[in-house]
Parts: structure tokens; C-alpha cells; sequence
């Protein structure tokens, strides 16, 4: 290995979050705004163009690829893209995050592209309040979409939910059944100030001291050992099958020891999800610049990396609505 992207922190970048586009067939109350203004076709990388970047990003010791959105399976050819992806021989895990609805079409085509890993979001059990949420009657579908991963060999599927007050937080214990019952990796997912209507307020956030102390009463759980980077505390049922994680990224975000980049659908840079700052890879990679301009060019932004919300909060900054979620994949 050559080097490695280092930012001045010292954090080591590993994880890339790959947006590969931003448009959406569901319109999510927290996070799209109510007139999206999608990029561009001719904006949105191609897939060579992306393949090229990822290699890049490699050479680097990035090994954990999850794609992401908008929707990633609105994306046409998907699987193609991912095929393209799983041959780079140094990317170990492959990954998705989607909202499952066309999952049940397509979980067997993109197991055999080489994808092995798959979250679905699932913000309720509740069929009426899930398409209020999403403005799409698809609570059916998505539960579909679930069980044909299951089926199509994916293990530990992963279930996100963004819990917010008012909205579904009576459904923790709910779905910390479903993860019981059924098996699932249900992971709770703070409420962040991304959402494209700016109705994020610190009185909605469910933190995740709440959600444990009302699955502790109910059920015996123990912690699991927390992996360097990850977003989660993860947590298991003594005497059932499933699991669950929670995200604390605003009452206790780990932004020191943050190994993720992302990298949006038309080709921009985002070292922190946090932070307004954004750099333009996909200008250097339409101009002709070279695989080592490009590596050059990676290791200075990410040298810029924000130390993170950790900074922000004892700086007491307020907290601000950057970019919606839907443009950088959560
Ligand atoms: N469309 C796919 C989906 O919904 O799973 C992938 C893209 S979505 C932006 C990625 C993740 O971000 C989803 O799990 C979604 O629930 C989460 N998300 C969206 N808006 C959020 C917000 N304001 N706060 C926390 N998580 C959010
Ligand atoms: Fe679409 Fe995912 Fe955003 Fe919902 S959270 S609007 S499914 S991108």
C-alpha cells in the first residue's frame, strides 16, 4: 500500500459512502424538501467514472464501499455498476442502503452482481403512518423487499430507522420486537438536521439514551464490542436472535475516530456530513487529469476533514441544516 488519506486529526479514511444518484421515488418528510431540484443528468457520474474514483480510493486502503442516495436502486443498471465495483479486487465489503421499495425485483440480480450487504429503512411498522412519512403506499412492498434479501442469501439484513418525537417514537419497543422476533439488525437512527424542509429542532430528536432505557425495561440485552469507526453501539438480545444499534450521532457522535468520506452522485467530495465545505473531484476527473493528480488531490481535502460535530457542539455552534440527506446518502 502506498499511503494512506490521513486528515489532520489523524483520523485514517477507510469507509466510502458512495451517493450514486439523488433522486427518489419516495419523498421522506425528513429528509427531502417539498421541490427537490435533482442534479442534472450530464452532472451525475458515470459509471466508469465512478469505478475509476472507487480504484483510486482504494490504492488508498479504502476497503468498504456502501452505495447509497437518493434511492440507489432508481439508479438504472445498478446491478452493472456493482459488478463493476465488486471486482476491485481491494474493496473487502460491499454494501447498500435503500428504502427497500424495489428490492423484491431485484435482491437475487444484485446478490449474483457481487453486493453483500443490505440495509432497508423502515421508519414504521405502521402501514398508514409509513406512507404518510414517505408520500408513498409502499409499506407492503418494502416489507417485501426485506424478506426477498433474506431469501436472495443476504445475511444480516439491516433495518434503519430515524426515530423522531411525534412522529414514531411510541414504536421502539416495536421495533425492537421486530428485531427480536424476526432476527432483523434494527438500528435507530438519531434525527439530524438534514432534512430538506429545515422542520429539524432539537425538541424532535429521540436520543439514544431513550431509546435503550425503554428497550432495557422490556428486554435483556447486552453491549457489543464497538468497532473502531462505526456510527453505532450495538447491542444483543440475551435469549433471541436479532440485534440492534443505535446511532447517536447527535447526543454522542464519534467524529474521533470517523474513518468515512462521501462522495455525491455528480462527483463532489464530503469529508463530514457536518460541514458546508465540499470539493469538486469530478472537474478533475472530466479535464483529463491523471490517476495521480487525482490521488494528490484526494489527500489534500482529506487532510481538510472538520473535526466533526464533537467540535461543533463544545464550541456551542448551533447546529445547522447543511445539505439534505438525500444529496450526500446519509
Ligand atoms: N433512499 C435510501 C434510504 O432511504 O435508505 C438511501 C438514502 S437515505 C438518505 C440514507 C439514510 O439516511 C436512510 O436510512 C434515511 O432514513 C436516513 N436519513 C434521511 N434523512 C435523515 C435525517 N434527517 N436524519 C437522520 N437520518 C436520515
Ligand atoms: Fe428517498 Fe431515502 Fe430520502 Fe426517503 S430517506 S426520501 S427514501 S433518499
Amino acid at each position: 500500500m502506498e499511503s494512506r488519506l490521513v486528515d489532520f486529526y489523524g483520523r485514517v479514511a477507510r469507509k466510502l459512502r458512495l451517493s450514486v444518484i439523488d433522486k427518489c421515488n419516495f419523498r421522506c418528510n425528513f429528509c427531502m424538501p417539498e421541490n427537490p431540484e435533482w442534479i442534472p443528468n450530464e452532472k451525475i457520474l458515470a459509471f466508469d467514472e465512478i469505478t475509476r474514483l472507487v480504484r483510486i480510493f482504494s490504492t488508498f486502503g479504502v476497503d468498504r464501499v456502501r452505495i447509497s442516495g437518493g434511492e440507489p436502486l432508481v439508479r438504472r443498471n445498478i446491478e452493472k455498476l456493482i459488478s463493476e465495483l465488486a471486482h476491485i479486487r481491494p474493496i473487502r465489503r460491499l454494501g447498500i442502503t435503500t428504502n427497500g421499495f424495489f428490492l423484491a425485483e431485484k435482491a437475487a440480480q444484485l446478490k449474483d452482481a457481487g453486493l453483500q450487504s443490505v440495509t432497508v429503512s423502515l421508519h414504521s411498522l405502521r402501514p398508514e403512518r409509513f406512507s404518510f412519512v414517505t408520500r408513498v403506499n409502499s409499506h407492503s412492498k418494502v416489507l417485501d423487499g426485506i424478506r426477498a434479501a433474506k431469501d436472495a442469501g443476504f445475511e444480516n439484513v439491516k433495518i434503519n430507522a430515524v426515530i423522531i418525537r411525534g412522529y414514531n417514537d411510541d414504536e421502539i419497543l416495536d421495533f425492537a420486537a421486530f428485531a427480536y422476533e424476526e432476527g432483523f439488525n434494527m438500528r435507530f437512527i438519531e434525527y439530524m438536521p438534514f432534512d430538506g424542509k429545515r422542520k429539524w429542532g432539537m425538541d424532535k430528536v429521540v436520543s439514544g439514551e431513550e431509546i435503550l432505557s425503554k428497550i432495557s425495561k422490556r428486554y435483556q440485552i447486552v453491549p457489543l464490542e464497538r468497532e473502531a469507526g462505526s456510527t453505532a453501539i450495538n447491542y444483543k438480545f440475551v435469549d433471541g436472535g436479532g440485534e440492534f444499534g443505535i446511532i447517536t450521532s447527535i447526543t454522542r457522535p464519534f467524529c474521533s475516530d470517523c474513518d468515512r468520506i462521501r462522495l455525491t452522485a455528480d462527483g463532489k467530495i464530503v469529508p463530514c456530513l457536518f460541514d458546508i465545505h465540499e470539493y469538486d473531484v469530478a472537474s478533475l476527473l472530466r479535464s483529463g487529469e491523471s490517476d495521480l493528480e487525482i490521488s494528490e488531490y484526494l489527500k489534500k481535502i482529506v487532510k481538510l476533514k472538520a473535526p466533526g460535530v464533537e467540535s461543533l457542539m463544545k464550541t456551542s455552534v448551533e447546529l445547522k441544516h447543511v445539505r439534505p440527506m438525500y444529496r450526500t446518502g446519509g
